[in-house]
């Protein structure tokens, strides 16, 4: 049997039939249009991540770009000095373990210089701090020009440079680096319309002839570079091994001089100062000598240097000055003298402890201030007159009497009576010693007397040391004399039998 055409179907089948074609090509229609769309929007989708993670990609290696640039720029920070943009302290020690890495792997020798500004400070003081600043960055352009490529430059702090200089084949090498360094500092800097101008000092040591490790190395450059401030500055030198046995000599000195001063062992000697009226002793000039454990005894040239240099100045003012009072207070109370003359160090009137020292131990001991006499030098005045001036009113009005010494030996003490309350004046050795046989010596002598017949102050003469000057100085106008003829200073017990025993003298010297 055929199968049935269309024909054959009721009308209103194929109506349905179309209908329905027609929706299911519709459907599909839409479909595909949906599909298309989708796909489309999968694809920008798609597209718009691929872009976010590329961008994210490129954000993440700018931002470790950062990282590394900032860790980069903190490290060269860390090793660099703001001022002069040189190699720093934490620099300079790294990059001299590396040299003495690199000298174990077989390459040359170095040396290490140190150097330092002289007189830096003054700069400072004078004309300010951003005058030093500026001085310190023309310091490092200076040593930078004279340095070779291989060298390194650092600041170390304060006016303190270094210098490594590699590839070192003998101490000639280093020394041009030296002389062209120096050469340099001999031009000023002209900053706002002044001349700044300082010199510097260096000291080196050569690695390994020297020293076998950095901590000698930097040692011994400091040796050889306190050599040449010692020596008078503006100059260089190469470090030697005397110089350490030197060095160790006075850490020893040092050491034996804090522990002296610390249990009493520089202790107080009197010398009598005579009153050429009467011809009796007057006063004793205290004096400090070292006692050594042997029994002997050292003069104060021999140590007096070092105890200023290690700022032990005070310190042994204080200890002389207590072991003085303490024993002088019954000589004072029983009239056998008038008063104790103690010198002051220059270092004290910079420390600004005098007055306090002063006034806590005579309230210790009890001491009055009537009798005690202090004497300065010029060297003290040369500072801050002004202030010294008020600090010695100071003491003045509490009764402590200001004797000037070593007057004559310097320039403008003249200027020192017109300004400040001195009582007596101290008539330098010198001038004593050349009183009988120089007649303008002795011109001199009564023409400071005159002055200070005038001003109402006391003359002294001191190292008087024959009887011959004893009676010049005593007709030039002296009213008071000591030296060697009346007594050389004595310990306390001595000086004491001596004070008992002092009017034999009078009845000579009367
Ligand atoms: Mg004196």
């Amino acid at each position: 049997m055929d199968a049935p055409s269309s024909k054959d179907l009721p009308n209103d089948l194929i109506h349905r039939l179309e209908r329905r074609a027609e929706r299911e090509r519709n459907a599909r229609i839409a479909a595909e249009k949906l599909l298309e769309q989708k796909s489309r929007e999968l694809y920008l989708a798609n597209q718009q991540l691929k872009s976010l993670a590329a961008g994210l990609e490129e954000r993440v290696e700018e931002r470790t770009r950062e990282l590394v640039d900032a860790r980069e720029q903190a490290v060269k920070l860390a090793e660099r000095d703001y001022l002069t943009g040189l190699a720093n302290r934490t620099c300079f020690v790294r990059l001299l373990c590396e040299a003495i890495d690199r000298w174990h792997d077989g390459n040359s020798k170095f040396a290490l210089l140190l150097i330092d500004l002289d007189r830096f400070k003054e700069i400072n003081d004078t004309v300010g701090h951003d005058a030093g600043d500026a001085f310190l960055q023309h310091a490092a352009a200076h040593i930078k020009k004279s340095v070779r490529g291989h060298d390194v430059v650092a600041r170390l702090g304060g006016d303190e440079f270094a210098v490594i200089c590699n590839y070192v084949e003998s101490a000639r090498d280093v020394e041009c680096v030296a002389e062209r360094i120096m050469g340099e500092f001999e031009k000023p800097l002209h900053y706002r319309n002044r001349i700044l101008s300082a010199s510097c000092s260096i000291g080196f040591a050569v690695f390994p002839d020297d020293a076998g490790n950095v901590t000698d190395l930097q040692r011994f450059a400091d040796i050889a570079l306190y050599r040449s401030k010692a020596g008078g500055r503006a100059a260089f030198t190469a470090f030697s091994p005397t110089m350490n046995e030197e060095v160790r000599r006075r850490q020893t000195l040092e050491h034996a001089l804090r522990t002296a001063v610390r249990d009493g062992s520089i202790e107080p000697w009197y010398q009598p100062i005579m009153e050429v009226l009467t011809g009796a002793p007057v006063a004793a000039e205290v004096l400090a000598r070292w006692r050594l454990p042997d029994g002997s005894v050292l003069q104060p040239a021999s140590f007096m240097n070092v105890l200023e240099e290690c700022g032990l100045m005070r310190d042994l003012f204080r200890g002389i000055l207590r072991t003085s009072c303490t024993t002088a207070c019954p000589w004072i109370e029983q009239g056998r003298i008038e008063y104790l003359s103690v010198n002051v160090s220059p270092s004290q009137f910079k420390i600004g402890s005098l007055v306090q020292d002063v006034e806590s131990i005579l309230a210790e001991t009890g001491f009055p201030y009537r009798a005690l006499q202090l004497e300065i030098t010029e060297d003290a005045l040369l500072s801050d007159l002004k202030t010294i001036g008020t600090l010695l009113e100071d003491l003045t009005t509490r009764g402590v009497r200001i004797a000037l010494d070593d007057f004559g030996s310097g320039y403008s003490s003249i200027g020192y009576l017109r300004h400040l309350p001195i009582h007596a004046i101290k008539l330098d050795r010198s001038l004593t010693c050349d009183v009988v046989s120089d007649s303008r010596a002795r011109a001199i002598v009564s023409a400071i007397n005159e002055i200070a017949k005038a001003l109402g102050v006391g003359l002294l003469a001191e190292g008087v040391e024959t009887e011959a000057q004893a009676l010049m100085l005593g007709r030039a106008g002296c009213s008071y004399l000591q030296g060697f003829l009346f007594g050389r200073p004595a310990a306390a017990a001595e000086f004491e039998r001596r004070i008992s025993v002092s009017s034999a003298r009078a009845a000579q010297w009367g």
